[in-house]
């Protein structure tokens, strides 16, 4: 951050008293530009024994599968978050939304919420940011060509689950080496 939000002033960086991190602070008008993970909300979309998969249109990782994913807006709930993000990379309505995973990754200060959801419909196709969307067997998952770590943990804990025949919420943490 160069310069105040509120005022446009330049910032600087210390350490506010009470606190122990730097943070932005703007001399002219006194505001602390506090800077916090972000919350990605996704789904797991089921369609009998098949899961929604996207081919990512965008970088990063473009042409690497994914789980439908994405940053939550401001002022919505995490499960609004993660049905919207899915409408808007595959075009599929969810339903009966259930927290299946938690991972925190600290190295990019996110933290991932992906949900088991029920596909209401099997109408998805192509969006801007999804070459192809399609459904996926448990053999027919493209293990090599997954787009990121927390996706592939989030689905290799979800076939273990499904195995065991009872879904429970994961919870975990990235780190760079995963
Ligand atoms: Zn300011």
């Amino acid at each position: 951050m160069k310069y105040c939000s509120e005022c446009a002033a330049p910032v600087t960086t210390r350490i506010p008293a009470g606190d122990h991190r730097p943070r932005y602070v703007c001399p002219a008008c006194g505001t602390i530009h506090y800077q916090n993970p972000k919350v990605v909300a996704g789904c797991i979309p089921e369609w009998g024994d098949e899961i929604l998969l996207c081919k990512r249109a965008i970088e990063p990782r473009i042409g690497f599968w994914t789980l439908p994913a994405g940053f939550m807006e401001n002022e919505e709930t995490a499960d609004e978050a993660a049905s919207r993000e899915t409408l808007e990379e595959t075009g599929a309505q969810t339903a009966d939304l259930e927290l299946f995973s938690l991972y925190s990754i600290p190295h990019i200060s996110q933290v991932y919420l992906i949900y088991r959801a029920r596909l209401v419909e099997r109408n998805f196709g192509p969006t801007p940011e999804s070459e192809q969307v399609r459904l996926f067997a448990q053999q027919d998952i493209p293990w090599d060509r997954i787009a990121f770590p927390v996706v592939r943990l989030t689905l290799e804990k979800y076939f273990e689950h499904r195995a065991a025949g009872r879904f429970q919420l994961t919870v975990g943490t990235i780190d760079r080496r995963s």
